[in-house]
């Protein structure tokens, strides 16, 4: 049984019955034998029905934006901007698929010689609760665009996201069986990658649970892309817009109740601007206002699970007591719900979990170095490694620090970290390996094959 709660009052909102071991095996079954007929249809075919699911989509913008508030706590305003997302998405792969994959032909002694890129059957989608919709989509859209079929494992608490993502494939006109959703726990992912329909697996999760599914999949050889954890570094230089850098951080910072990937974590302040920054920094932070997510005037809801929030309270309680000094918030507030507050934390260093964990939710670690080459060292003293950010006036010097010293993924200048459909999007360290959207993302499933006529 699975099922969904109301994170803003606790109450439970609705159960599901989930698959058995038997039900799985069903399911992956029809899914491998959609994946016959699927690969064999053309790109136009495909992308008329996917261009149907972004329409789709956008019509019922409002009701998925509610289904999140109700399960996992999103804001209306951001829900809706996730679902138009999820739009973009389709149709950037119903409109650019064909042209990712097209053959390309290499020169060589032979009389022809190409690579073509062939889909492979069947992949496994395992997906965290943050961006419930947005995550799966940016997964699925260029993966059914280039002929593969895909099972879905959500994460536990949002059951009816799942399900409802697997509705809004079969209205829109794929076949029954090219994408389904498995009411799973995580304990039945073992079995699914090592099915022999299942040809590979994309993780989007925390960095304990991309190691165990790696290793299940280093196994049987399978492939598989990990989108992870992150503790992402933003650089604010001696000569940066201080006003917009801390409008920009906080935003950043507070997105999804700060439950992001690539919010912006650790904030890395040059001396000379230190208290300046500070200063604003934590004006705009505290203008948040945290309540009900289906009030129209709420910037913040409460964090997804009651367990979260405790385990966030835990992390700010142990970075107190370690030394870092608790500017606004840290404390958890005194109503229902999984609620904490925007918290901005000073002087945290080495040896605190500020410092050295992912904090996922709206707490900002706030950290003084002595100029931009120590801001650097800093940066890069993670296991992590998905997105930077580098704030200053010379953007030459910043782009120059952006793309050659950061270790990150994905490194932005004077704004904060964003993904979209037309850039790779991925990470390096312990943030994981492979890279989603773009024409690279399209690819990580494909056999890239070498043709050759003598
Ligand atoms: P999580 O606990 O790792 O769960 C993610 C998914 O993995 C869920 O479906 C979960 O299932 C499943 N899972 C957990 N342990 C597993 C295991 N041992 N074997 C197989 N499956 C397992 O992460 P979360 O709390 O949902 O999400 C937050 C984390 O995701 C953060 O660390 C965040 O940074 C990361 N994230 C990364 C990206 C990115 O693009 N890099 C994007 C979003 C989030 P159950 O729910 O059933 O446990």
């Amino acid at each position: 049984m699975m099922k969904s709660v109301n994170p803003a009052t606790g109450e439970v909102i609705q159960t599901f019955e989930t698959h058995s071991e038997k039900g799985v095996e069903k399911i992956i079954n029809s899914v491998d034998k959609c994946w016959q007929q699927w690969k064999k249809t053309s790109f136009f075919q495909r992308s008329q029905i996917m261009q149907n699911l972004a329409t789709l989509l956008k019509s019922n913008k409002e009701e998925l934006a509610r289904l999140m508030a109700m399960e996992m706590g999103k804001v209306l305003h951001e829900g809706i901007a996730e679902i138009e997302k999820c739009a973009w998405v389709c149709d950037y792969y119903a409109a650019n698929a064909e042209n990712f994959l097209e053959n390309e032909a290499i020169e060589t002694d032979f009389s022809r010689s190409y690579v073509s890129y062939q889909p492979q059957g069947t992949v496994l989608a395992v997906m965290p609760w943050n961006f419930p919709f947005w995550q799966v989509f940016r997964f699925a859209a260029p993966t059914i665009m280039a002929g593969n079929t895909a099972v879905l494992k959500h994460a536990s608490n949002v059951p009816g996201c799942a399900m409802a993502i697997e509705d809004l494939f079969r209205e829109a006109g794929f076949p029954e069986n090219a994408f389904r959703t498995l009411l799973i726990k995580s304990d039945l992912v073992e079995g699914v990658i090592k099915h022999r329909a299942v040809k590979g697996v994309s993780l989007t999760g925390s960095t304990p649970a991309g190691k165990s599914v790696a290793s299940v999949a280093g196994s049987v050889l399978k492939k598989c892309v990990l989108e992870l954890g992150g503790s992402d570094p933003y650089l604010i230089l001696d000569d940066a817009d201080l006003v917009s850098a801390a409008k920009t951080c906080a935003t950043g910072r507070l997105l999804n109740a700060g439950q992001s990937c690539i919010g912006a974590k650790r904030f890395i302040v040059v001396d000379k601007v230190y208290s300046e920054f500070l200063e604003y920094f934590t004006y705009e932070m505290n203008k948040a206002t945290f309540g009900d997510p289906c009030e129209p005037e709420t910037t913040m809801g409460p964090l997804a699970r009651t367990d979260l929030r405790n385990e966030l309270h835990k992390q700010v309680s142990l970075s107190v007591k370690k030394g870092a000094e608790v500017v606004i918030g840290g404390g958890i507030p005194d109503r229902k719900g999984a609620y904490y507050p925007p918290t901005v934390l000073d002087n945290v260093k080495p040896g605190m979990p500020a410092y050295d964990e992912e904090l996922f939710g709206p707490v900002a670690s706030v950290i003084r170095v002595k100029d931009e080459n120590e801001a650097v060292k800093i940066a890069n003293d993670s296991i992590f490694g998905l997105g930077a950010a580098v704030f200053s006036k010379n953007i030459k010097k910043a782009e120059k620090i952006a793309e050659t010293q950061l270790q990150a993924g994905c490194c932005f200048v004077n704004d904060f970290v964003k993904s979209d459909p037309r850039l790779p999007f991925g990470g390096i360290k312990e943030s994981g390996f492979g890279r989603e959207l773009s024409s690279h993302g399209i690819k990580e499933f494909m056999n890239v094959k070498t043709v050759v006529v003598k």
